[in-house]
């Protein structure tokens, strides 16, 4: 059919297929009964925040307890010499363990955000830096970033309900590792009350995110007196709590009373005050999501606190059509909207997770259009060194063969230039040994610049 006649066909839509509907489908099963540790607790005890966070584990030895021999001693080896190369510490929800594939550990995307196999490692890149994206240089006073003009990141403490092995602020967060001394950022009055000193300072702030770690950590009194004080200051005008809490520990949101109470009434303070409070989360795979997820989510929605995603971008986890299209969708059918995928950060010891600019990028044109503009993604490369956000299609110069991407970004910082590396391991044999020699390493990036600058 040419195109004038496929303008005057009139076309209905065929009928939808099943497994585009996939995304409604939660999971509603007993799925944690398959853990051997589990196998006897019902879902009342196991859908308490209070039981998930005292079984979470921390430990190979309390993994070794938790699922036994449902994996080999070979799969508990790769684990053990894994965690020798990794920045962050082992800490699990049962809610996340029992969601992991345990027939087929080594495929499964859950795992792989969470354990480090040593088989799976890959060279570290030599541009890579503990805290890449220069936020303790970017910092006026500890624990709080003013990188952008009307906005700042507030680390507000340094633990989460779980370790990502993938985590960009491993330089603070969780606990040291033998890879990693970390920064202390814990929660503490005295720290607290320079940050939100500086903020009142800055009168050109008009926007919080309120991170850290983990705000789920939060005791109650603690997150309503953080947004209370935040309210107080009238050139704020809007913040986000970000909490991985919703996709590791859902419970929480339906038991802690005293904690989503405390949410609400921030929330509701800043309705009345004509400011916006919301909350940002972190899911990555739409297998995160299930039943007791909605309720959770649902909860926060019939209370008006609206809800977004920012999810990291993973190779085996996320970085396929499929897998992306059915996240996007499954957010969006809860109400949560999918804001931003970061590609990867270079992190320490996570090189195998990270994909190539070229492979995010067509994974971006491959799934926008399914759903709402308002829900689609932005994918986001945050530069090296604290050029800050900027879409990712949006380069200067991308050379596929050295695998340098480089961007400006002239709010943060005119005149200058921010790179990104595609991980070393999908590049050339002979690329790869020039980026081993510091001579060559400079030749490349000095080339790309230039180029950029054309
Ligand atoms: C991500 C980030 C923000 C918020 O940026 P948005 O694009 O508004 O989400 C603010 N400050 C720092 C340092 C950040 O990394
Ligand atoms: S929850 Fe967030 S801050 Fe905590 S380890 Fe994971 S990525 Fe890092």
């Amino acid at each position: 059919m040419d195109v004038i006649q496929a303008l005057h066909t009139p076309r209905t839509k065929p009928p939808v297929a099943f497994k585009d509907l996939a995304h409604r489908a939660l999971r509603r099963d007993e799925f944690w009964r398959r853990i051997p540790a589990f196998r006897n607790t019902d879902a009342r005890t196991f859908h308490s925040h209070v039981f998930q966070m005292r079984h979470s584990i921390t430990s190979v030895g309390k993994l070794r307890a938790a699922i036994g021999d449902l994996v080999s001693d070979g799969f508990y080896r790769e684990v053990v010499a894994g965690l020798q190369h990794a920045p962050m510490s082992v800490r699990i929800s049962p809610y996340i363990l029992s969601l992991i594939n345990w027939d087929d550990p080594y495929c499964d995307p859950i795992r792989k955000q969470f354990l480090s196999l040593r088989c799976e490692q890959k060279i570290d890149h030599p541009e890579l830096h503990l805290d890449s994206l220069n936020e303790l240089g970017d910092a006026p006073v500890a624990g709080l970033t003013h990188r952008y003009p009307d906005r700042v990141l507030f680390l507000v403490l340094d633990t989460c309900p779980v370790y990502c092995r993938f985590c960009t602020r491993s330089y603070a967060v969780g606990l040291d590792t033998e890879d990693v001394e970390k920064v202390n950022l814990r929660v503490n009055r005295a720290r607290w009350d320079d940050a939100i000193g500086y903020i009142q300072s800055r009168i050109e702030v008009e926007d919080v995110v309120v991170s850290g770690g983990d705000v789920y950590q939060l005791k109650a009194d603690q997150l309503e007196e953080l947004g209370n004080r935040l309210l107080d200051i009238d050139h704020i005008r809007r913040f986000r709590f970000a909490t991985k809490g919703p996709a590791v520990m859902p419970q929480k949101l339906i038991a802690d009373d005293a904690w989503v109470d405390a949410l609400t009434r921030v929330v509701d303070r800043g309705r009345a005050m004509h400011k916006d409070v919301v909350l940002h989360t972190h899911f990555n795979h739409p297998a995160e999501i299930t039943d007791i997820t909605q309720d959770g989510l649902n909860r926060l929605l019939s209370r008006g606190i609206a809800i977004r995603n920012q999810a990291v971008l993973q190779r085996g986890v996320n970085d396929d059509t499929e897998t992306m299209m059915l996240l996007v969708k499954r957010l969006s059918y809860l109400n949560v909207q999918p804001y931003y995928v970061f590609f990867h950060d270079l992190v320490r010891g996570v090189e195998d997770l990270r994909t190539t600019l070229d492979d995010g990028l067509a994974l971006e044109k491959a799934i926008r259009g399914t759903t709402s503009g308002f829900n689609m993604p932005t994918f986001i490369v945050d530069t090296l060194g604290g050029g800050g956000k900027r879409d990712a299609h949006s380069y200067e110069y991308y050379n596929r063969e050295t695998g340098i991407a480089v961007y400006i970004s002239p709010v943060v910082k005119p005149d200058a230039f921010f790179l990104y590396f595609d991980p070393l391991w999908r590049l050339s044999r002979d690329v790869q040994a020039r980026w081993q020699d510091e001579v060559e390493r400079n030749k490349m990036k000095a080339e790309a610049i230039e180029a950029a600058g054309r």
